[in-house]
């Protein structure tokens, strides 16, 4: 069949690329954190670029969020640090699927991960961390994290948000705008 190539039109040219699809699915994850302080998202891709999981900060299962202790100061026991579950753990284990299928995946989050979940995303196998902030930079536990992934061998990057398109999104039930290009 010939096809005539002046009637095929154009393609929309500000379409998501995938990175900032996922990441974007990411902090969008970190809406549900009911952290008053720090907000934070995962999503897990398959290297097929398939979504697998997302998670963000919170209580575990059960905990109310009413009686969880969000605060960050004071005895250590009287505050959110024993208790909370980060995004990228909860990402992990909100996967409904076989555990195989996240060998080789990558990992998107808006914040570099801390060393207990650095030590979760190494033991699934994701292989590739990709990072919004790392405002912990330098910081012991950061380092441990970055010395955990470089002897493991997964590779982790800072998304370049220098062309990166700044999208607000809305609920529009007359079907218009639901996402806006700034
Ligand atoms: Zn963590």
């Amino acid at each position: 069949m010939e096809i005539n190539k002046d009637l095929l039109g154009q393609k929309r040219k500000d379409y998501l690329s995938w990175d900032e699809f996922f990441m974007y699915i990411a902090i969008l994850s970190s809406g549900r954190s009911k952290d008053p302080n720090t907000q934070v998202g995962a999503c897990i891709v398959s290297n097929t670029n398939r979504v697998l999981s997302v998670g963000y900060n919170g209580a575990p299962n059960s905990f109310s969020d009413d009686d969880f202790p969000w605060g960050r100061d004071g005895n250590r026991l009287e505050t959110k640090y024993p208790y909370v579950c980060h995004a990228e753990l909860n990402s992990i284990l909100n996967f409904p699927g076989n555990k195989k299928d996240l060998e080789g995946a990558k990992i998107y989050v808006d914040l570099f991960p801390c060393s207990e979940c650095a030590k979760a995303i190494i033991q699934v196998g994701i292989k590739k961390v990709i990072y919004l902030n790392d405002k912990y930079n330098g910081t012991d536990d950061n380092l441990a994290s970055k010395h955990l992934f470089d002897k493991c061998n997964v590779e982790y990057v800072k998304l370049d948000v220098k062309n990166h398109k700044n999208i607000s999104l809305s609920l529009d039930s007359k079907g218009n705008n639901k996402i806006k290009y700034k």
